[in-house]
This record gives C-alpha cells, sequence and structure tokens, in this order.
C-alpha cells in the first residue's frame, strides 16, 4: 500500500483525534473480547484478562492490560499505513487475523464473526449416510442432505469445514444451525460440542452429499473417537466452508506437501489443475498399503515417503525431502497440510532459504503430536 503524502497523513492524525472516543468505545465495548486477543497475543501477554485500548494514533493502538502477572501498557502498531480513516477497522481486523493464526487457540471474537459472516461462514446440520473403511487407519464419512440441501458449495480445492460433533458419550447434537463459537463457549462444558477441521473430498451437488476421509488414530481425540464409533443416521454440524488455496497469478509451477490428513485436499488439487502445470507432490504415509489415491499425468510427480513402523508426526521426512528438492522456479507456489513441527520445518525452508514471499507459501498445521503440542517455537 502506498504511503501516504505528508499533508494527508497530518489530516488522518487530526481526524483519528477527533473521532478518538468513537473509536475507543468501539475496540473497548463491541470489540473488547477481539482487544483482549490482540493483546494477549501480540504484547506477549498471554495471561491477561483485561485489555483496554487506550488510544489511537498513526503509531498503532495502545493498549493498558491487566493479568495475573501485573499491569502493562504495550503500543500494537498498525499492520499498515494508515490512508484513511475508514481503514482503520480493517486494519485492527488484519491484527485480530494475526493475533488468532499466532495464537494457536481456537475461538471466535465478536470480530471474527464478523469476517465470518462476511465471508459467508455457515452450519450446515446433516447427517452420516454411508461409511467406508478405505485402510484399516482411513474411513470416508459420507454426509447427505439437512442444510447441505441449501446453498451448500466448495469454496477452493482444499475446501476444508469444522467438524461439529455431539459431546463425548452422547448421541444427540447440543448445538443447531444458529451455532457460533461464543455461545458454545459460554455452554456448560459437558453439552459444548466436540469436533475438529476435515478436507471436502468429493461432492455430489445433485445428491446433496460430501465425502470426508478421516484419519483413525484411536479413541485419543474426539473426532477420531466418534469415528471409530459412527454409524449411517448419526447427526452433525458442518461448519464453514474455508479454503487456505491463493496461488497469485502466473504461478508457474506447484509443490504439494502433505501426511495423510492433507492428502484427501492434494487429490482434489490435483484433480483441478490445469494439466501441464509441473506439479510435485511429497508425500508421507505409513507404509505403501496407506497410500491414498492421487490423480497422475505427465505433469505430476509423487515422492512417496514411508514411516515404516515409526510413529505419524515423529519423522523430518517431508522437510528432509523438500530441502534435497532443488530451488524451484521463483513463481512456484507452495501448499502444504501435515503435521505442525514438520509443517513448519517445511515453512522455513521455503521462506529462508528458497526465499519463496509469503503469498507463494500456504503451509498449514493441520494436527500437533502431543510431544509438541505447546510448543511455542511451531507456527500453525
Ligand atoms: C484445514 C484442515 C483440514 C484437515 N483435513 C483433514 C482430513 O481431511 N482428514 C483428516 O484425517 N484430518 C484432517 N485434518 C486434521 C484433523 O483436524 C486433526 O487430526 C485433528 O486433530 C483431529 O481431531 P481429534 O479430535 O481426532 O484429535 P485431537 O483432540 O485434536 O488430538 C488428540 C490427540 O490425537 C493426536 N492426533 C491428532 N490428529 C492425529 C493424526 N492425524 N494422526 C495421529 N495422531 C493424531 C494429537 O497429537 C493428540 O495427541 C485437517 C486439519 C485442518 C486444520
Amino acid at each position: 500500500m502506498p504511503e501516504a503524502p505528508a499533508d494527508a497523513t497530518t489530516t488522518i492524525a487530526e481526524q483519528l483525534a477527533a473521532q478518538q472516543v468513537m473509536l475507543l468505545e468501539t475496540l473497548n465495548g463491541l470489540y473488547d473480547d477481539a482487544t483482549l486477543l490482540v493483546g494477549r497475543i501480540l504484547c506477549d501477554r498471554r495471561d491477561a484478562t483485561v485489555a483496554t485500548a487506550r488510544s489511537v494514533t498513526l503509531d498503532g493502538i495502545e493498549l493498558h492490560l491487566t493479568g495475573p502477572d501485573g499491569d502493562d501498557v504495550a503500543t500494537v502498531p498498525l499492520p499498515a499505513p494508515l490512508n484513511h480513516l475508514d481503514e482503520l477497522f480493517l486494519l485492527f481486523f488484519a491484527l485480530v487475523i494475526e493475533a488468532r493464526e499466532r495464537s494457536g487457540e481456537e475461538g471466535t471474537t465478536s470480530v471474527e464473526q464478523v469476517i465470518a459472516s462476511a465471508s459467508g461462514y455457515r452450519t450446515f446440520l446433516t447427517s452420516v449416510s454411508a461409511v467406508e473403511d478405505v485402510n484399516p487407519h482411513l474411513r470416508q464419512v459420507t454426509f447427505q442432505g439437512g442444510g447441505l440441501t441449501d446453498g451448500f458449495a466448495p469454496v477452493g480445492p482444499d475446501t476444508f469445514l469444522y467438524l461439529l460433533l455431539p459431546p463425548p458419550g452422547r448421541t444427540e447434537l447440543t448445538i443447531g444451525a444458529d451455532f457460533s463459537w461464543e455461545a458454545a463457549r459460554s455452554m456448560p462444558p459437558e453439552d459444548q460440542p466436540v469436533g475438529a477441521y476435515y478436507t471436502l473430498r468429493r461432492w455430489r451437488p445433485e445428491e446433496a452429499e460430501l465425502d470426508i476421509l478421516m484419519v483413525l488414530h484411536g479413541d485419543t481425540g474426539p473426532a477420531s473417537a466418534w469415528a471409530e464409533r459412527v454409524a449411517v443416521g448419526d447427526e452433525v454440524a458442518l461448519w464453514g466452508p474455508r479454503t487456505s488455496w491463493s496461488p497469485p497469478a502466473g504461478t508457474d509451477s506447484y509443490l504439494l506437501v502433505a501426511d495423510e490428513t492433507g492428502l484427501p485436499a492434494v487429490a482434489v488439487i490435483l484433480e483441478t489443475l490445469p494439466a501441464g502445470v509441473p506439479t510435485q507432490v511429497v508425500a508421507e504415509v505409513d507404509d505403501i498399503s496407506t497410500r491414498q489415491e492421487l490423480p497422475s499425468g505427465d505433469h505430476i510427480t509423487v515422492t512417496w515417503l514411508h514411516r515404516d513402523g515409526a510413529e505419524a508426526g515423529t519423522t523430518t521426512a517431508l522437510a528432509d525431502t523438500v530441502r534435497s528438492l532443488p530451488q524451484p522456479s521463483a513463481a512456484t507456489y507452495v501448499w502444504g497440510g501435515a503435521e505442525s513441527r514438520a509443517v513448519t520445518q517445511v515453512r522455513r525452508h521455503v521462506r529462508d532459504t528458497w526465499g519463496l514471499p509469503k503469498d507463494q507459501v500456504s503451509l498449514v498445521g493441520y494436527w500437533r503430536h502431543r510431544a509438541h503440542e505447546h510448543d511455542p517455537d511451531l507456527e500453525d
């Protein structure tokens, strides 16, 4: 974004001063939960329980933070120059998104609800219509009908949805189509839905039916535990849809990096990419019998990596293989979904060693191995 000329900047500074009361009321009233998230994460005060905006200037938003570790005053810089006063809340929204990404925490503040409703996220109530095992560690679950008949559509080749499930030990959903993260968090703990993100593998609009592929990793997590016992007729809600796929115009080749959680998206991406664009896939699975079916073509190269007995999430094979690849074209787009530490290692290589700019890299930590569940060094 171009810098504003000096005289315009002065005018904006004056406008900020004139609107100060309204701005602070909005940050401390309407968006107080989002202001707290920004303060906790971007000012490195995760313990803070209250964040009060004290001033908004061209330098940023000055916050007073209170928590068990004491009081602090810190200024969060605006993420871009302010050229017009009405851009201020867009910049604040960008800070909220950055704070959410860096936090590693689930949740929806008031600002994220505004963004979500503007982005068209909805809650689709539906039920299981078929279950099929792809291999002993991967189950295809099909959902049909209900809310899916009313305007559901994928939003990208890696379309993903949050699968909302009944609380553990229960069979009936405790939320409805009016689900919101805020309302769910204020429900009694025993009534709160559980779940996780899953990728839309296939969508059949005529039948209002979709498939997801769920890794079965036992009863260690509520979504996997649900998948172990899933039966036709089980009711769920799907929140979304969302995407992280955004190759810039001019992309001339692709590198896709995934473990078995990211492979459903890789399959759809390969189905939708134009033939002829060189695409390299680096995929990690248990062994040859757990490879997932991927489209093939002269332009597609797949390198399969087998853990051969090692536990998922404990190897460095994905990053080691990416490090062994030659420097790609400067117009390569790198997409990935896999365990968080593996993804962090790959991201560091493609950003720091290859020097690919941020907009050419979309590497998402899809899950965290328990050994690094709280590792602050990981960037999800
Ligand atoms: C955008 C996105 C798309 C995704 N798409 C898919 C998909 O299509 N299919 C799919 O299977 N997953 C997918 N995932 C990953 C899935 O959301 C996570 O694996 C999630 O942690 C599963 O939730 P849970 O309740 O089973 O386990 P959690 O409660 O999150 O974790 C409990 C324990 O299980 C372990 N664990 C979690 N996932 C795995 C795993 N895959 N293998 C081994 N151990 C694990 C954790 O380390 C933890 O110790 C996606 C994630 C994202 C962010």
